[in-house]
């Protein structure tokens, strides 16, 4: 993978770029960035294994995706933090959504929005990044949540299924940042996170 190319054609897109050896370094500068504001999570493997959550609630109002109760107020936070399920070298990012709210978050709404992105989920093109959304992390997700769904048995491939249970309901593809949607910077760390 070529660091630099995928920066740069990110930057080409609207994006802010940094790059980061560990988890724990990206970490460090996301709590200095971060301060004094609220800040929404998405559904993220990614951001629960970094535990930005607890660090950035010692200096931060953090609210969950999780959280039911709050779902509404993550609409209107500050800052926003999500994860992609797939990231083309080329510069596209795809996310797989089931409920809706992270791929709105992450179009409009917020002052800024970071994109926090391990090395697992970078694909050399458009159609390789497509493929991984779909085929690796939606399944090892579906899996994770323990739907009721055929790719959650094996975790191997997209079934396309009709399940009640599905998890992928929407596909957001981001060419480039959307006018509206406030500054957005996509955070590379190189450590394997999330799915
Ligand atoms: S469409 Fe169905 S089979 Fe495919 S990844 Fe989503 S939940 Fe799994």
């Amino acid at each position: 993978m070529n660091l630099s190319a995928l920066r740069s054609n990110l930057e080409e897109r609207g994006y802010k770029t940094s790059f980061f050896e560990t988890a724990q370094e990206a970490s460090r500068y996301l709590n200095q960035e971060i301060d004094g504001v609220s800040v929404g999570i998405g559904g993220s493997v990614t951001v629960q294994e970094m535990h930005l959550s607890e660090s950035l609630s010692g200096h931060n109002q953090v609210l969950w995706h999780w959280d039911q109760a709050s779902l509404s107020a993550v609409a209107k936070t500050d800052v926003y933090i999500s994860s992609v399920n797939g990231l083309a070298e080329t510069g596209e990012m795809i996310n797989i959504d089931g409920s809706g709210n992270r791929i709105s978050s992450t179009l409009f709404g917020h002052k800024k929005v970071y994109f926090l992105v391990g090395m697992n989920k970078i694909a050399p093109d458009y159609e390789k990044a497509l493929h991984r959304a779909r085929n690796v992390a939606a399944p090892l997700n579906a899996k994770r949540l323990r739907r009721n769904t055929p790719c959650a048995e094996k975790g191997d491939r997209c079934y396309d299924c009709k399940s009640p249970q599905r998890i992928c309901k929407a596909l957001s593809v981001f060419w480039e940042k959307p006018d509206l949607a406030g500054e957005a910077e996509v955070v590379l760390i190189n450590q394997k996170l999330g799915f």
